[in-house]
């Protein structure tokens, strides 16, 4: 039994993987990892994977970061960790201090969770209890799109809307305000994007002039829907939000956490409307992918209602164990270093024309209804009839015959459904773009044969 496999099976007898039914690993096996280094996932037989999806969309600057390990290396032997309630230190100094000073101006305030739903959690009670400290406690309702998605603890799954993950847990989630999202996959013939976004705004609009007295915030991801099949959309719908939250006086809330840190071929997606959030919730990419972090960045406007006396009861009385944990600030400031020296955001523009150059001619494809692209993400989704852009069943998990087409030719490319999609990290190069373009055109040619 190959070393592999003795792995395999070990795993197999105690762990129960995320996002997985573990039945179907009685013929899909796990795949153990020996180490990682730049784009490449190796296993324990001398196989490799190039990692298009940057391990769930965390890792930017490669496994192994000699530059990230060291920072992080350093830092273990001064501080592994403090409690950050009373006590501080300077990885979390130094990082808020980078932090606010690379976003838009008014976030001025770093409160950091240890994992991405729990920042989406902090963001929501933090604009609830925002107007219950002004005397609003009115204003308790969330507006969320459809297809969002922003976690999985019940109240980021409260607000968020993909039905693969929401639907069974429904009896247990709050109400939120859902709002017809505007993907621009469903702009008709001749519609621009920026067309499309616009007219979609409407729904929003009304929404918030109907009901703006009992909503709190609006919470968006900005840009690209990712876990909802990398759907995008046109910046100036951001502005037409940002307008109208203001406008009706509600808070406006950017789940960057997929986003940030140059995804989208800006630093961040809101630079691209111009426009800042009233909160930014950021993680993934935020530690290079190393440790699990994620900062809730915030205004004066709000910190201050919350700053009085002890006896006001007006604090945030929200805590996580692991908050700024000193490796995962080392970490995040040795990814920061690489994104400011590396002339990163420039370099990525050459990155993202060569994908879409290596995919231009996908949208030939008699299976294929779009290929679409954001930044340092790709997106080409299958359908079963080009015309009428029918989907395929979902029983058919058309992906996975990509995704198991991938594995046999060094790659691991993980669609959402039907959706393939690369989002790797920004130190892949041009050839291994390429790479990835063909086995991707033969997963999908093999996927759709039938
Ligand atoms: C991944 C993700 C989250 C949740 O983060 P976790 O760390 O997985 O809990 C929230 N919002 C968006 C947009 C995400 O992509």
């Amino acid at each position: 039994m190959g070393l592999n496999n003795e792995w395999m099976q070990r795993d197999i007898s105690v762990l129960w993987h995320p996002c997985t039914q573990m039945k179907d690993h009685e013929h899909m096996p796990v795949i153990p990892i020996q180490r990682g280094e730049g784009i490449w996932l190796h296993d324990f037989e001398g196989n490799r994977y190039m990692d298009a999806v940057s391990s769930w969309w965390v890792n930017i600057f490669g496994h192994a970061n000699p530059y990230i390990n060291q920072r992080v290396k350093d830092q273990l032997d001064s501080l592994e960790h403090v409690i950050l309630a009373g006590f501080s230190h300077t990885p979390v100094i130094e990082l808020s201090e980078r932090l606010v000073k690379m976003t838009p101006d008014p976030l001025t305030r770093c409160f950091y969770a240890d994992n991405g739903s729990s920042c989406i959690e902090v963001a929501l009670k933090m604009s609830f209890h925002y107007w219950l400290n002004i005397g609003k406690p009115q204003k308790k309702r969330f507006v969320t799109l459809t297809n969002s998605y922003h976690g999985e603890t019940l109240a980021a799954l409260a607000v968020g809307d993909v039905a693969l993950y929401k639907e069974t847990y429904q009896p247990l989630l709050m109400d939120v305000i859902t709002v017809p999202s505007p993907d621009c996959y469903y702009r008709a013939e001749g519609v621009s994007w920026e067309e499309h976004s616009r007219q979609m705004f409407t729904h929003m609009e009304q929404t918030l002039a109907e009901q703006h007295e009992e909503i709190a915030a609006v919470i968006v991801e900005p840009l690209i829907q990712c876990a909802g099949g990398m759907r995008m959309y046109h910046p100036v719908y951001l502005k037409l939000l940002r307008e109208a939250c203001d406008r009706y006086g509600v808070h406006l809330i950017h789940d960057e956490i997929a986003v940030g840190f140059g995804r989208t071929g800006s630093l961040f997606a809101c630079e691209q409307a111009d426009i800042a959030p009233d909160v930014l919730c950021l993680s993934k990419a935020l530690t290079g992918g190393y440790l699990p972090m994620a900062v809730c960045m915030t205004n004066d406007t709000i910190y201050q209602a919350f700053y009085d006396d002890y006896e006001s009861m007006r604090a945030f009385l929200h805590s996580h164990s692991y908050t700024g944990n000193p490796l995962a600030c080392a970490a995040a400031l040795a990814t920061l270093d690489l994104l400011e020296q590396g002339n990163v955001i420039e370099t990525n523009k050459a990155l993202s024309a060569h994908m879409a150059k290596a995919t231009a001619h996908f949208v030939d494809h008699p299976h294929v209804a779009e290929v679409r692209q954001t930044g340092m993400v790709l997106a080409i989704e299958m359908v079963k009839d080009k015309a009428t852009r029918e989907a395929y069943p979902w029983q058919e998990r058309r992906g996975i015959r990509v995704y198991q087409h991938a594995l046999k030719n060094q790659a691991m490319l993980r669609p959402l459904g039907s959706v393939v999609y690369f989002m790797p990290p920004y130190v892949i190069t041009p050839d291994q773009i390429d790479h990835l373009a063909s086995v991707a055109w033969e997963g999908i040619q093999l996927a759709t044969r039938d």
